[in-house]
């Protein structure tokens, strides 16, 4: 039977495309590669998703897992022949259990809509990554997704409490439980952030959080960036954690406020959101320590967001910041890395100092109570060269966040973009370790093959070394 007629009999013709155009559409996702899958397939269920496995067995082609493609890492674009399973249909809340605060979820749900359907509960979901009213729950568990409200909240891994899995074989697995503390390896957490490579996610059991009886959201703006930064550490050194601490830079304050017309600092040379949450008087005990701090670091704009309706503002304004950038260029290249909070100040003037000797324009906002950095180039691809001086200003980036004790992602994942700079944080033992982790769950190497582990991670030589 041919590959179509296979899949057709799984999930119905409707529900398989191989029209050039649309193919076109899952060629790319928010990154900067593309790809062009044989065919995309839309499944419904859990069943569903297994026959296409065992379809993908039988022609021998590998399976690339796609949500709502927002990721920025080309973690979902099929590079070679490979049958692209895009999760965005099977969608439904499973099962909300306002008393012990957990939700069974299929992936496409998307990251919003979890949080109001839980809200009539005085729940959310704590992950909110900016893409949130475009991302999917799959999509999010597979990249272990931060956002905004992860400084205090933790990231996507803290709030999965189980995970089901479709592996290579067509096997259905469900790593970790409802129980508090399962006993047995916590095989849950090696899924998280796993970027598909394993299997596909087709059910996850999450955490719900409480929401806060009360919210301060504080903006200020400094005439050096790197005051700002250093007002980061000073914050979190004073034994406040804000529910968000946010940063963008000059050129990026700019955009927004054309953007969104919220009377932002454009003068500023660094924008810092701060927000506090919690008990009334505890958000107003560290809403003062913050701005005190905020006012010593040499704050030259402060003030509070009056009502919800501008707080709203301000939010709308940081989560759309990279839409707001299109209208600087058309290009623009996302990167994301994370250092210790303490080297931020020094770490951040040292990116700009890269940019300009590359001659990029380079904007910055990111999660800064994270230690995540987010230097963004606006740039016109098709100028001859251009996309190369980008890409070699974006990995020497890398590098310096990661001579500075840093990580090689800070929550977009590594996918096909960083794959081959993962030598720089793991060794020859540490890749193999985990090349051999994926072949547990993924013996064939079905599963978005060529994303996140060099091509030559696997060394059989080391025999079963464990990495110290
Ligand atoms: C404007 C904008 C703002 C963003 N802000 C943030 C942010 O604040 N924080 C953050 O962490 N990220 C952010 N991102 C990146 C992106 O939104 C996240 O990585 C998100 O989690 C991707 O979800 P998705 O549904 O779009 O997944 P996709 O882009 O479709 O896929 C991402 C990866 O997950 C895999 N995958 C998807 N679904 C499944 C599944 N069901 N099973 C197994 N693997 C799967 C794919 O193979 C791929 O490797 C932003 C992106 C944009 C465009």
């Amino acid at each position: 039977m041919s590959l179509v007629a296979d899949l057709e009999t799984v999930v119905g013709p409707e529900r398989v495309i191989t029209e050039p155009l649309r193919l076109h559409l899952y060629g790319k996702d928010a990154g900067l590669l593309r790809g062009n899958p044989t065919v995309v397939v839309l499944p419904e269920s859990t069943d569903e998703i297994v026959g296409i496995m065992h379809v993908a067995r039988r022609h021998d082609l590998p399976v690339v897992p796609r949500g709502a493609g927002t990721g920025l890492a080309s973690g979902a674009i099929a590079t070679e022949p490979a049958i692209m399973v895009a999760a965005t249909r099977i969608r439904r809340i499973l099962d909300i259990d306002p008393v012990g605060r957990t939700a069974w979820v299929e992936p496409g749900v998307v990251n919003v809509d979890l949080s109001r359907a839980t809200r009539p509960y005085g729940l959310h979901f704590a992950p909110d990554p900016a893409s949130q009213t475009a991302s999917t729950i799959g999509g999010n568990v597979a990249t272990g997704a931060g956002g905004p409200h992860c400084l205090a909240e933790g990231t996507t891994t803290g709030h999965v409490l189980a995970v089901e899995l479709v592996t290579g074989d067509g096997d259905v697995v469900t790593l970790g439980s409802e129980a508090p503390d399962p006993p047995g390896l916590d095989l849950r957490a090696v899924a998280v952030g796993s970027e598909g490579t394993l299997g596909i996610v087709t059910k996850v059991l999450v955490r719900l959080l409480p929401n806060p009886p009360a919210v301060r959201t504080l903006l200020a703006g400094f005439d050096r960036i790197e005051h700002a930064a250093s007002a980061v550490g000073d914050i979190i050194a004073a034994g406040v954690v804000p529910a968000a601490l946010e940063m963008m830079d000059h050129l990026m304050t700019v955009a927004v406020e054309n953007f969104i017309h919220a009377d932002l600092p454009t003068e500023a040379d660094g924008v810092l959101i701060a927000e506090v949450a919690g008990h009334p008087a505890a958000v107003d005990a560290d809403l003062d320590v913050v701005r005190r701090i905020i006012e010593a670091n040499g704050a030259t704009h402060l003030r509070v967001a009056a009502d919800e309706r501008e707080r709203a503002t301000l939010w709308k304004g940081r989560k759309s910041a990279f839409g707001a950038i299109t209208q600087m260029a058309p290009d623009y290249y996302l990167q994301d890395t994370a250092v210790p909070r303490t080297r931020l100040a020094e770490v951040v003037a040292d990116v700009y100092e890269i940019a300009r000797r590359h001659g990029l324009a380079m904007m910055n906002i990111f999660h800064a109570g994270d230690g995540n950095l987010h230097p963004l180039v606006a740039f016109d691809a098709s100028e001859p060269g251009r996309l190369d001086t980008v890409k070699q200003a974006v990995d020497e980036i890398v590098e310096r966040c990661v001579a500075a004790d840093g990580a090689l992602s800070g929550e977009h994942g590594i996918g096909l973009e960083k794959r081959d700079l993962m030598h720089l944080v793991f060794d020859d033992v540490s890749l193999d370790a985990q090349a051999r982790i994926k072949e547990a769950f993924d013996p064939e190497g079905r599963c978005n093959p060529g994303k996140v582990l060099p091509l030559d991670a696997r060394k059989p030589e080391l025999g079963s070394k464990v990495p110290s």
